[in-house]
C-alpha cells in the first residue's frame, strides 16, 4: 500500500512552473507581481452535501477547481495558484488518478499552478484554496451597486438544478438537453474571461451558487440597495425547451444552485459596450433588471407593470432547505 507521500508524488507533484516552490517542501512560495493584490478563495466540496456518493472523479476533480476559479472571476481577478486539502476514506489508486486529472485538467484551462495542499484519511471531502491576483483597486465586490444600474446575468442560470432533479428521479428532461444541462451541473466553465473582462466597467459582481435571488440578495445587502427584474426579460426559453413548464422554468432560473454564472450591475450607459464585450469573450449576457434605491426591496415586473415581491429562494446549508425544481 503507497503511503501518503507517494500517493502525492504520484498524482500531484508536478514541475514548478510560475511559483519559485511547489509541492513537496513545507509551503510554497510565490511571488505576486507587482501592483497587484493578492485574492484568496476557499471552497469545500462534501459528499452528500454538494456530491453525490459515486460521482465520477474526473469531474469532481475538475469541479473542485473550478468552483473557487468561479469566485475569483467573480473579484474580476486572474487566478494563479492552488492549493488542495482533501479527506478520503481509502487510497484508491484508479479513483485519485482520474481526480487529479480533472485537476488539472481545469487547472490547465484556467492557467493556475497547484502548489501545496494536505491529504488525509476521512470522509470523501474537497477543498480548493485559490489565489489570484488582481491590478490594486480594480477587484469588483459585491458593495458598489448604484441605484439605476442595470443588473445582467450571463449564460443560462437553471440548467445544473434541473439536471440534478432529473438525475434524483424528479422531473425529466427532454432528451435533446439533457447531456446539456447534466453537462452544466458536472462541469461548470466558470466564467473568467467575463469577470475579467469586466473591470472598470461592472459596479457589483458575484458568481452565483446558490441561486439567482439569494445571491442577488447578497448583493443589495452588501450594497445597501433592492432590485427589481424583468419577467419579460428573464432567459427562460432554453429552460422550456428542456422540457419543463414556464413556472418551473421560472423557479429554476431564479433558485437553482450550482450554475457559476456571473451577476453583475452596470450604469444603463455601458449597455452597448457590455453586449460588445459579450461578444468578445463568446458569453451570452441578459440584461434583467435595475438596480432600485430601496434598501432589500426584491420584486419582480410581470406581464402588465405590475410588481410582485420575490423571496429570495436559494439553498441555505445550516437550515437544509432546498427547493425542488
Ligand atoms: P506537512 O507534513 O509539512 O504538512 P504534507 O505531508 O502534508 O506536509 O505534504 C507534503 C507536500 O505535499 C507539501 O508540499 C504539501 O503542500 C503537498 N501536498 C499534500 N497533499 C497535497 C495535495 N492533495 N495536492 C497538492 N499538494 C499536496
Ligand atoms: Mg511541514
Amino acid at each position: 500500500m503507497p503511503s501518503e507521500f507517494e500517493l502525492i508524488a504520484r498524482h500531484f507533484q508536478r514541475p514548478a512552473r510560475s511559483a519559485d516552490l511547489g509541492v513537496g517542501d513545507d509551503a510554497a512560495l510565490v511571488r505576486v507581481s507587482a501592483g497587484n493584490q493578492l485574492v484568496v478563495s476557499t471552497d469545500m466540496l462534501v459528499e452528500g452535501t454538494h456530491f453525490l456518493a459515486g460521482a465520477d472523479p474526473r469531474q469532481l476533480g475538475w469541479k473542485t477547481i473550478a468552483v473557487s476559479v468561479s469566485d475569483l472571476a467573480a473579484m474580476a481577478a486572474q487566478p494563479r495558484w492552488a492549493t488542495l486539502a482533501i479527506s478520503l476514506p481509502d487510497d484508491d489508486d484508479a479513483w485519485l488518478a482520474a481526480f487529479a486529472d480533472g485537476v488539472f485538467a481545469c487547472c490547465a484551462s484556467f492557467d493556475v499552478e497547484l502548489v501545496g495542499g494536505d491529504t488525509t484519511r476521512g470522509p470523501r471531502n474537497l477543498c480548493a484554496t485559490l489565489f489570484g491576483e488582481v491590478p490594486a483597486g480594480q477587484a469588483v465586490t459585491r458593495a458598489g451597486a448604484r441605484p439605476g444600474d442595470d443588473i445582467w446575468i450571463s449564460g443560462q442560470p437553471g440548467r445544473a438544478a434541473l439536471a440534478l432533479t432529473d438525475l434524483l428521479g424528479g422531473q425529466g428532461l427532454a432528451a435533446a438537453c439533457r447531456q446539456d444541462f447534466v453537462e452544466a451541473l458536472h462541469g461548470p466553465r466558470p466564467r473568467l474571461a467575463l469577470g475579467i473582462a469586466l473591470r472598470g466597467l461592472a459596479s457589483a459582481m458575484l458568481d452565483v451558487s446558490d441561486g439567482l435571488l439569494g445571491d442577488l440578495a447578497h448583493i443589495l445587502e452588501r450594497s445597501q440597495v433592492g432590485a427589481r427584474l424583468f419577467d419579460r426579460l428573464l432567459p427562460l426559453q432554453a429552460l422550456i425547451e428542456g422540457g419543463v413548464g414556464e413556472e418551473h422554468a421560472r423557479r429554476a432560473l431564479l433558485g437553482g444552485g450550482d450554475d457559476y454564472e456571473l451577476l453583475f450591475c452596470a450604469a444603463p450607459s455601458l449597455r452597448g459596450r457590455i453586449s460588445g464585450l459579450a461578444e468578445a469573450v463568446c458569453t451570452p449576457l441578459h440584461r434583467v433588471g435595475t438596480v432600485l434605491a430601496e434598501a432589500g426591496r426584491l420584486e419582480l415586473e410581470v406581464g402588465d407593470g405590475a410588481c410582485r415581491p420575490l423571496a429570495p429562494i436559494g439553498f441555505r446549508h445550516f437550515t437544509g432547505e432546498r427547493d425542488d425544481y
